[in-house]
């Protein structure tokens, strides 16, 4: 007999007949004698529909109010599950993430977990019930209700498993694994066994958004058995591993991965002074903004000028670029302008750090396509370009092609 924890993502749960069907599926793990604590997203579309009607008063909408709104979605989903498995026979109760006292911080719209009460959990368990938990949830000390930013019933899922000391965390969603590539971009992606949790922790920062990146930290630092599967098919899915995986010696199983971000957008600052203190001055406007800097290039032309461009969310652009510009004229700056058609395209595996050559590879395939490369930042596992947003769909598949992930082993 086993604990589980499943997590089911929206779409999983995104009609009548899909919770239906997800209660069907809990009862067949009930029965083979597990006891599960099952945690819902919003029906698919819900937390969008929500945040549009709250923009539609305060476009730039954020904080407390906005979480109060937000995790309603998740009460809906709650209820009506333990409602199908109630009528199923099957005992259950269903708790909002402020009833089984998920703790996090007082960040509204992207709150931390800081700790979980388990007991009334493992009393439920104990009585034969299957505990159903809203994701993306919880409250802070004064008991205000919190959000744990987009994406962030996984982190509840992970959480729980690590509180509860679950022997497995089963993240269902609408693919059957994690993917050498998203499967609806790449047609012959291929779904790996294993990935590393280094790994899976690159794709996810780097926007495959399978999996949200605080739940592959959590999981990775508290050791919890994670495992993707589809709600959809039965299927062994993909497990992230602290394993380190066995890197073969040829060079398709160098890469793992190929993740992509369209939520890009890119500024440059040209002919600035190239003086100490000028990063600081063209970023510290932006970071008191509270917006984030991705990729950094700073260069020095001929006129011994420096021309500056970074990368940040494309939500950000009009702001980031309303405040380059002021910088501009304080500088005594060229010019200051921005583009956000751009994307990020990376590479992601730990076989780059034993083989040279990956960037190499990777340009030049890019270069046969035609594609032009404005950005490039390495890490030790990963490498990233950012291209015009014409060319992701290209620009992935020559990589995946290139780089033989649709008929390698994982
Ligand atoms: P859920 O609603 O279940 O949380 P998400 O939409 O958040 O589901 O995540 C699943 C989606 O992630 C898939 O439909 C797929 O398009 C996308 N995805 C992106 N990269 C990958 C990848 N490498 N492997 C699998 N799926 C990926
Ligand atoms: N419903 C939330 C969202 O759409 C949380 C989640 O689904 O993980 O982001
Ligand atoms: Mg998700």
């Amino acid at each position: 007999m086993a604990l589980l924890v499943q997590k089911y993502g929206g779409t999983s749960v995104g009609s009548i007949e899909r919770i239906e069907a997800v209660a069907e599926k809990i009862i067949g793990y009930k029965n083979q004698g597990n006891d599960l604590v099952v945690v819902v997203s919003a029906m698919s579309g819900e937390t969008n529909r929500l945040t549009a009607l709250a923009r539609e008063i305060n476009p730039s909408i954020r904080g407390r109010e906005l979480d109060v709104l937000l995790t309603t979605g998740e009460q809906v989903t709650i209820a009506l599950l333990s409602i199908a498995l109630e009528k199923r026979g099957c005992p259950a109760i269903s708790y909002t993430g402020g009833q089984v006292r998920i703790l996090t911080d007082d960040a509204f719209n992207k709150a931390r977990i800081l700790s979980i009460d388990s007991d009334n959990i493992h009393r439920d368990l104990k009585a034969g019930r299957v505990v159903v938990v809203a994701g993306f949830q919880g409250v802070d000390e004064k008991g205000n209700i919190t959000t744990l930013g987009r994406g962030g019933s996984d982190t509840t899922g992970v959480a729980l498993a690590a509180a509860l000391k679950a022997d497995e965390c089963q993240i269902f969603t609408d693919v059957d694994g994690v993917y050498t590539t998203d499967p609806r971009v790449v047609a012959d992606a291929r779904r790996l066994e294993k990935i590393t949790f280094e790994e899976m922790l690159e794709m996810a920062s780097l926007g495959s958004k399978v999996l949200q990146i605080r739940s592959v930290e959590f999981a990775g630092k508290y050791e919890v058995p994670l495992r993707v599967l589809s709600s959809f098919a039965d299927g062994p899915g993909t497990l992230i591993t602290s394993e380190t995986r066995e890197v073969e010696p040829v060079e398709q199983a160098v890469i793992s991965g190929i993740a992509f971000n369209r939520d890009e957008a890119q500024l440059t600052i040209n002919g600035v002074p190239d003086t100490p203190g000028v990063a600081y001055q063209i970023l510290g406007p932006i970071s008191d903004a509270n917006i984030e800097v991705d990729m950094i290039v700073q260069n020095v032309g001929a006129d011994g000028t420096t021309d500056f461009t970074f990368t940040v969310n494309r939500g950000d652009y009009e702001t980031a670029l309303g405040s380059l510009k002021k910088t501009a004229q304080d500088l005594g700056a060229r010019e200051a302008s921005g583009n956000n058609k751009i994307v990020k395209i990376s590479i992601v595996g730990v076989g780059m750090r034993s083989h040279a050559g990956i960037a190499s590879r990777m340009f030049r395939i890019l270069a046969d396509e035609g594609i032009n490369i404005l950005m490039i930042s390495t890490s030790e596992i990963k490498i990233s370009v950012v291209v015009e947003e014409k060319y992701l769909e290209l620009g992935v598949r020559a990589l995946h092609d290139g780089f033989g992930l649709a008929e390698s082993a994982s």
